[in-house]
């Protein structure tokens, strides 16, 4: 680290060299993870402001730590399939700060899921968690396993080998995973059978996102998709705005994506277009939610199949040209980097007013700032999809004291809780000098909370 004599540049250059020396001994310590490196960068730039004003964070090497995962897991996860042979996949846990809370995440099952993968998600998950206001540290996990095409057996086998070697390091108070992309329902509950089967206890504060026969959370199936909602209400209610008479295109037709359909109908928005991994459908009249759960949640079809029920949709094959539809509101639910540059121009042509991420980094470095320079409200997904993890944060003190809140108790809860995330981040965007960017205003009010605790804590 330079020292403030040796460099005898004005302070902002210096925080700036800081920040890029940072950001470069990162990029060479994690060599190949790109999508980790893109999530430091976008934090390190935000707080140029905050380093400025509060140098001891650079004494105390704060940031230096905190791109540093508290620990890394990785292990084999060895399964048999229904041809009696053996498969083996890897299995991550990064648990990368607990100093306000235990480590809080999701467990994401995809083919690309890699080192890189999990850790841009689990240092993102630092900043989202303290937003959330709730006492809960980051991490995140999973495994480069693909559910699609497996038979319930094979999922439930790969399931129980992956807790096997994961229940060594996560417990109630230490580390509390979820579901993310590939891990709902059924892989929680196979999960959680493991867990207590290894344990011999009943331990419901292990995992969230439970069924709600066994310690779940009722309003956490749908908390992600309309808390970002919520969000988006916030940031257009400040402009006069609003979902109703919208026109909105959400991307993916999972978890997130479901349930942000299911709010932004309910305010009275025309949703006309969702996809999956293969394509997307478009219908001007607005898509039939109900057609849309049935053939995801219910049948584990592909959404080309809704054009089968209702002619006037069209399904266009690949996911990208989505944003070519002209809207209103996007919110992009689908996966990483899903927005890129091209996809933003498109949107602000089109007329796009407001930009809700719910799915975690779905834009490009380069689609925010081309958002951000065309005046688009634009909610990043640290802010606008901390919704899941609140209510399983939620859903956490509901198993510590025994007790079951009715939903509308915890969407009530959901709502005054995205209501202060957008208020805590427009207030620090605005004390340090950028006004209304909700980017730099997420990252700042999430990292100090974290900074203070590390600090308070001593060198750890
Ligand atoms: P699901 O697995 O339920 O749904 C994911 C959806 O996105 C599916 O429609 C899937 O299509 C599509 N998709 C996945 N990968 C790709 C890809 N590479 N290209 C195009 N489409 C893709 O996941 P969730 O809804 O839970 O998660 C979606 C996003 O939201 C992720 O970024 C996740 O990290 C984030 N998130 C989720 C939270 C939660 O509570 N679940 C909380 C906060 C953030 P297909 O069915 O074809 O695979």
């Amino acid at each position: 680290m330079p020292t403030l004599e040796k460099v005898k540049v004005t302070e902002t250059q210096f925080t700036m060299n800081y920040v890029n020396e940072l950001y470069e001994s990162v990029k060479k310590r994690n060599p190949h993870e790109v999508e980790f490196h893109q999530a430091v960068k976008e934090v390190l730039e935000s707080l140029i402001p905050v380093l400025e004003k509060h140098p001891h964070y650079i004494k105390q090497g704060i940031l230096e730590r905190m791109v540093e995962p508290e620990r890394m897991i990785s292990f084999r996860v060895p399964w048999v399939d229904d041809y009696g042979y053996v498969q083996v996949n890897r299995g991550y846990r990064v648990q990368f700060n607990s100093a306000i809370g235990p480590y809080k995440g999701g467990l994401r099952f995809h083919p690309t899921v890699n080192s890189s993968i999990i850790k841009f998600l689990g240092f993102e998950q630092i900043f989202k968690n303290s937003l959330t206001g709730q006492p809960i540290g980051g991490g995140k996990g999973g495994s480069d396993f693909n559910p699609k095409g497996k038979s319930n057996t094979e999922v439930m086998r790969f399931t129980q080998s992956f807790m096997t070697e994961l229940c060594k390091y996560i417990g109630p108070d230490t580390d509390v995973p979820a579901g993310d992309i590939g891990v709902g329902a059924r892989e929680i509950g196979y999960l959680f059978g493991q867990y207590k089967k290894i344990q011999g206890a009943f331990t419901a504060g292990v995992l969230t996102g439970k069924g709600l026969g066994y310690g779940g959370s009722i309003g956490r199936k749908e908390a992600t998709g309309y808390g970002t909602v919520y969000f988006v209400e916030e940031m257009l209610k400040d402009k006069g705005l609003g979902f109703k008479e919208s026109t909105v295109v959400i991307s993916g037709s999972g978890n997130v994506s479901i349930y942000a359909m299911e709010k932004a109908i309910q305010l009275g928005a025309t949703v006309v277009a969702c996809s999956d991994s293969n394509g997307y459908i478009y219908d001007k009249r607005g898509i039939d939610l109900t057609t849309v759960k049935r053939l995801k949640e219910v049948e584990g079809k592909r959404i080309s199949e809704y054009v089968d029920e209702h002619p006037s949709a069209e399904y266009t094959e690949g996911c990208k040209e989505i944003w070519s539809i002209p809207c209103d509101i996007a919110l992009p639910c689908a996966t990483q980097n899903e927005i890129d540059e091209h996809a933003a121009k498109l949107l602000v042509s089109n007329g796009v007013q407001a930009v809700g991420e719910g799915a975690n980094m779905p834009s490009t470095l380069q689609a925010v700032d081309f958002f951000l320079e065309n005046n688009v409200l634009f909610g990043p997904a640290k802010a606008a999809n901390a919704g899941g993890v609140s209510v399983s944060a939620l859903e956490m003190a509901q198993n510590s004291a025994r007790l079951s809140w009715s939903f509308e108790e915890v969407d009530l809860k959901l709502q005054q809780i995205m209501k202060k995330i957008y208020q805590d981040s427009m207030t620090a965007a605005k004390e340090y000098s950028n006004p209304g960017n909700l980017v730099v205003g997420a990252n700042i009010a999430g990292f100090i909370k974290v900074a203070d605790a590390m600090v308070e804590q001593g060198v750890i």
